[in-house]
C-alpha cells in the first residue's frame, strides 16, 4: 500500500485510488493535525520499514534510539530531507527518488541525525532569539542617533543619515553572524554524521556524493530556490572538508549490501509507479527492463491505470519470483480491493500481514476487505484487527474509518461515532471530530472508556488514545 495522504495536486492522476485517498488525507501527526494541516506524508509499509531499517543504527550509535524518532515521506517530488521537531526526520519521496543507492541516503540520513544529536532546532531558536533582540537595540540605538542628528539642528548636512546607517550596519552584521551560525552548526552535523557512519562500518562516500551534487550541479545552483540547499547551504569549502573527512574512514570504498540495494530499488520502482505520470514510469522502466523492480513498476502502474486482470497476472508473476514477499500480497490485495472485489482481496491480505509480521498498515487494508464484503460472519474479527492495528499505528485515519463502519455494521453506533471521532481528528478535522464526539457521549454510559475517549476529543485534548 502506498498511500499520499495529501492529494490535493495530484487527484486527477491518481483517480484509481480514490477509496484509499478519501480514507487517507491526513496530517502526519496530532500536533500538526491541531494546525489544521501538516506537511502532506506518504505512507508505506515497505518504504517505511527501509527508511527504519537504514536509521536505527545511526539512531543507537548517536544515542537515540530510546527517543523513538520517526523518519515520514513528504508527498514532495524535489529532493529535501530535515527535521522540524527533536523527534521526527522528514524525507520528501524525491530524495528516495534521487538517491540511486542506499548509502547516499542513508548519508544524508546520518547528516540529520547529526541536527537532532547536537540539538540544533532549540539552539538555533535560541540565536535567533538572540538576534531578534540585537536587532531591536540596534533599531534603538539607531533612532537614538537618529534623533541625535535631527537636534544637531544640521538637517541638511547629512548628519540625519548617521542614524539610517547605524541600523544597516548592525543588521548586516547580525545576519552575517546568524549565516556564520547555520554553516557552523551544518559543519558540526557533517562531522557527526561521518562519525556515525563510520561507526556503524558504513561509507561516508554517498553523503559527500548527495552534497558534492547539490554544490556542484548548476542546476541546483542556478536556481537559489532550491528546498534543501536553502535549509543546508553547501559551500565548496565545506564540501571539501566533508570529502577529505569521508575518504580518511576505512570504509569510504565498502558497497551496500546487494539485498540491501534490491529494496531500495524496489522501493524507488514503487514509489515511481504510485507518484508519477505514466510515461515517466514507462521512460524510467522501459517494457524491456525485466528486472524485478521494473516489473513491480509495471504491475503496479497497469493496475493503477485500471486494467486489474493484466495487473494480477502480472503480480502472481511477482510472486512466483519471491513468494515470501509480503508487499506483493499487499499489492494483490490492494489492487483487488480497489477494484471492487474485497471478498477475494481477503486471502492476499492475510498472507501480506503474517508475512510482514503484522504490518498495522497492512493489517488495516485486511480490516478494509473483511469489512467490504458485507459478510457479518466477518464483522467481529474485523473489529479485532483492526483495534490491534490503531493501537500500534496511531497516525492513520484509515484504520478508524474501517472500523467505524464495522461497529456501525454490528449496530454498536456509540463506538461507530467514536471511531468517526477519531479519524476525522486524525485528518485534522477537529470541527467534524468534536460533533462526532459529542454525538457519541450521548451513546456512552458516563464515565465509561469509551465516554472519557469522546470527551478528550470534545475537549480538544492531546491525542485520543486508542484502547
Ligand atoms: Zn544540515
Amino acid at each position: 500500500m502506498l498511500l499520499p495522504t495529501d492529494l490535493r495536486n495530484k487527484a486527477s492522476k491518481l483517480t484509481a485510488l480514490t477509496t484509499a485517498i478519501a480514507l487517507a488525507v491526513a496530517p502526519i501527526s496530532p500536533a500538526f493535525a491541531q494546525q489544521e494541516k501538516g506537511p502532506p506524508t506518504i505512507r508505506d509499509t515497505e518504504a517505511e520499514q527501509l527508511l527504519r531499517d537504514y536509521t536505527r543504527p545511526i539512531l543507537r550509535t548517536a544515542g537515540l534510539e530510546k527517543q523513538n524518532i520517526q523518519v515520514a515521506i513528504i508527498n514532495e517530488s524535489v529532493f529535501n530531507a530535515f527535521v522540524a521537531d527533536g523527534h521526527r526526520i522528514f524525507v520528501n519521496y524525491g530524495a528516495l527518488m534521487q538517491s540511486e543507492t542506499p548509502n547516499q541516503l542513508i548519508g544524508v540520513l546520518a547528516h540529520e541525525t547529526g541536527h537532532l544529536a547536537g540539538g540544533h532546532l532549540a539552539k538555533m531558536r535560541q540565536q535567533m532569539a538572540q538576534a531578534q533582540t540585537q536587532m531591536i537595540i540596534a533599531m534603538l540605538l539607531g533612532a537614538g542617533a537618529m534623533v541625535a542628528g535631527a537636534r544637531s539642528g544640521s538637517s541638511n548636512s547629512g548628519l540625519s543619515n548617521v542614524g539610517a546607517a547605524a541600523i544597516a550596519g548592525p543588521q548586516e552584521m547580525i545576519r552575517r553572524n546568524l549565516i556564520a551560525y547555520v554553516r557552523q552548526q551544518e559543519e558540526n552535523a557533517d562531522r557527526a554524521g561521518v562519525k556515525f557512519l563510520t561507526a556503524t562500518g558504513q561509507s561516508a562516500r554517498g553523503m559527500y556524493e548527495t552534497f558534492k551534487r547539490f554544490s556542484n550541479d548548476s542546476l541546483f545552483a542556478a536556481h537559489g530556490a532550491d528546498p534543501y540547499l536553502q535549509s543546508h547551504p553547501m559551500p565548496a569549502e565545506r564540501v571539501a572538508a566533508l570529502e577529505e573527512l569521508a575518504r580518511s574512514s576505512p570504509y569510504w570504498d565498502k558497497k551496500d549490501d546487494p539485498a540491501l540495494q534490491f529494496r531500495h530499488d524496489m522501493v524507488r520502482a514503487k514509489i515511481s509507479a504510485f507518484m508519477e505520470r505514466q510515461d515517466t514510469v514507462y521512460r524510467r522502466y522501459p517494457m524491456s527492463n525485466e528486472s524485478m523492480p521494473a516489473r513491480y513498476a509495471h504491475a503496479i502502474t497497469t493496475y493503477l491505470h485500471g486494467d486489474l486482470r493484466s495487473a494480477l497476472v502480472q503480480i502472481d508473476g511477482l510472486i512466483q519470483a519471491q513468494p515470501n514477499n509480503p508487499y506483493f500480497y499487499e499489492l494483490r490485495g490492494q489492487a483487488l480491493l480497489e477494484g471492487g472485489k474485497p471478498a477475494e482481496a481477503i486471502a492476499p491480505l492475510r498472507k501480506a500481514v503474517a508475512l510482514s509480521n503484522n504490518a498495522p498498515l497492512i493489517e488495516m487494508l485486511l480490516g478494509q476487505a473483511l469489512v467490504g464484503t458485507d459478510n457479518k460472519a466477518y464483522t467481529e474479527e474485523a473489529i479485532a484487527i483492526l483495534r490491534g492495528a490503531v493501537a500500534r499505528e496511531t497516525e492513520a485515519p484509515l484504520g478508524y474509518m474501517q472500523l467505524a463502519m464495522a461497529y456501525g455494521r454490528k449496530g454498536d453506533f456509540a463506538q461507530a461515532d467514536l471511531a468517526s471521532a477519531q479519524a476525522a481528528y486524525l485528518r485534522g478535522d477537529n470541527k467534524t471530530a468534536r460533533e462526532l464526539a459529542a454525538r457519541a457521549k450521548t451513546r456512552f454510559a458516563v464515565g465509561t472508556p469509551g465516554w472519557v475517549k469522546a470527551d478528550d476529543i470534545v475537549a480538544a485534548k492531546p491525542p485520543p488514545k486508542s484502547n
